[in-house]
C-alpha cells in the first residue's frame, strides 16, 4: 500500500510517501514567518500552510518517484493543533481522496509522534513507554498497541518545549529557542547554575515555576552586571537544560518501575535535545533500559509520522469519512 501523509497541525507544512511502512520521502517546508513575532501566529501559520501544500505534496511525489494515481489512501492530522492550520491539511486531504477515488485516514498527532518509532529498526515492542516531549504536550505515555495507547502523566501546566522556547525568550534568543539553547547548552557547564526541581505528585510534571525563577534570576543577575546573559549564556543555557532534563528523567524513572517496563521511548520535538538523547543512554546503562531515540528529522513535526501512523490504520481498514472535521483539542 501507498500512503500519502498530510501534516499541517502548526507551523510546518509537509508531505510524506510510504510505501508499505518504508518512508520514500518527508518533505517540509517551515514557516519563517513568525520568527519576528517570538511565536507561531496563527492566521499567518494558516495562509502560508495554502501557498505551501501544493509544492511539498508534489516534491513529496516528485522524490519519491510515485504517481498519483498509485496512492492508496491519504492520511492527515485531525488535531490537536491550531485549528486554521489543520484545515489546510483536512481540506486538501478530502479533496485529494475525493478526487482520486481513495480512502481517507485520521490521525492523531500526538500519536503519530510515538508512531514515528515504526519508521526505522530498532522498532520497539509493545508494551513500552514513551515520554512524548513537544511544544505544545508533556506526556509519559504507555503504549500499548499501535492505536491503544494511555496517557499516565502529564504537564500541569507548561509544557518542556515552551520551558525551552520561553527561556530563550528570556535570554532574548529568537524563535524556537530550544535548538539555541541546545547549541549553547553544549559549551557550558550543567552545575554551574541550580535551579529548583518541582515537588509534583505521581507521574506528572510542572515547568511554569522553573520559568519564573528563571525570570528573577536572570532579572536579579542583570541587576548586578548588565552583561550577565551575555557572559554566562552558555553555563545558563546548560544549567537550564540540565533542569529540564532531570525533571523529565525522574518522572520516566518513577514510570518504569511502576509499570514494570524497561522499554522507554522519546517523541517529540524537545527529543531532538542532545542532553535530554545523552542522558538517556546514561540510563539505558545504568537501569538496564531498552532505549529508544528517533532520527532528528522525525522528532519536530513531520508527515512521515503521519504517514506511518495513516500506514497502520489503513491495514486496519480504519477510514474516515468525508464530514470529518479537525480538533483543536483532541485526546486518545
Ligand atoms: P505539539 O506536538 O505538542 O502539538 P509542536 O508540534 O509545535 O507541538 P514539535 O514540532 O513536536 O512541537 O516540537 C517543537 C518544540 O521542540 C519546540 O518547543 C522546540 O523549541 C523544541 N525543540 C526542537 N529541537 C530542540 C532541541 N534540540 N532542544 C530542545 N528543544 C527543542
Ligand atoms: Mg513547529
Ligand atoms: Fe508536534
Amino acid at each position: 500500500a501507498i500512503i500519502l501523509g498530510i501534516e499541517s497541525s502548526c507551523d510546518e507544512t509537509s508531505a510524506s510517501i510510504c510505501k508499505d511502512g518504508e518512508i520514500l520521502s518527508n518533505i517540509i517546508a517551515n514557516q519563517t514567518v513568525h520568527q519576528k513575532y517570538g511565536g507561531v501566529v496563527p492566521e499567518l501559520a494558516s495562509r502560508a500552510h495554502q501557498q505551501n501544500i501544493i509544492p511539498v505534496v508534489q516534491e513529496a511525489f516528485a522524490a519519491a518517484k510515485i504517481s498519483k494515481k498509485d496512492v492508496s489512501a491519504v492520511a492527515f492530522t485531525r488535531g490537536p493543533g491550531l485549528l486554521g492550520s489543520l484545515l489546510v491539511g483536512t481540506s486538501f486531504s478530502k479533496a485529494f481522496a475525493l478526487a482520486n477515488g481513495i480512502p481517507l485516514v485520521e490521525v492523531n498527532h500526538m500519536q503519530a509522534h510515538i508512531l514515528a518509532h515504526f519508521i526505522k529498526q530498532p522498532k520497539p515492542t509493545f508494551p513500552f513507554l514513551c515520554l512524548t516531549v513537544s511544544g505544545g504536550h508533556t506526556q509519559i505515555v504507555l503504549v500499548k498497541d499501535y492505536f491503544d495507547m494511555e496517557i499516565v502523566g502529564q504537564t500541569t501546566d507548561d509544557a518542556a518545549g515552551e520551558a525551552f522556547d520561553k527561556t530563550a525568550k528570556i535570554l532574548n534568543l529568537p524563535y524556537p529557542g530550544g535548538p539555541l539553547i541546545d547549541k549553547y547548552a553544549r559549551e557550558g557547564n550543567p552545575l554551574a547554575y541550580s535551579f529548583p526541581e518541582p515537588q509534583i505528585p505521581g507521574l506528572d510534571f510542572s515547568f511554569s515555576g522553573l520559568k519564573t525563577a528563571i525570570l528573577y534570576f536572570i532579572r536579579d543577575n542583570k541587576k548586578l552586571d548588565e552583561n550577565f546573559v551575555e557572559s554566562n549564556l552558555a553555563d545558563i543555557c546548560a544549567s537550564v537544560q540540565h533542569r529540564i532534563v532531570t525533571i523529565l528523567l525522574a518522572k520516566v524513572k518513577r514510570a518504569s518501575k511502576q509499570y514494570n517496563i524497561k522499554d522507554i521511548a522519546i517523541a517529540g520535538g524537545v527529543s531532538a535535545n542532545s542532553g535530554l538523547r545523552n542522558t538517556l543512554h546514561q540510563a539505558a546503562e545504568q537501569y538496564g533500559w531498552n532505549v529508544f531515540i528517533p532520527d532528528f528529522e522525525y522528532c519536530t513535526d513531520n508527515a512521515a509520522m503521519i504517514a506511518i501512523a495513516g500506514y497502520y490504520k489503513y491495514l486496519a481498514k480504519d477510514f474516515a469519512g468525508q464530514d470529518i472535521a479537525p480538533l483543536a483539542r483532541m485526546s486518545f
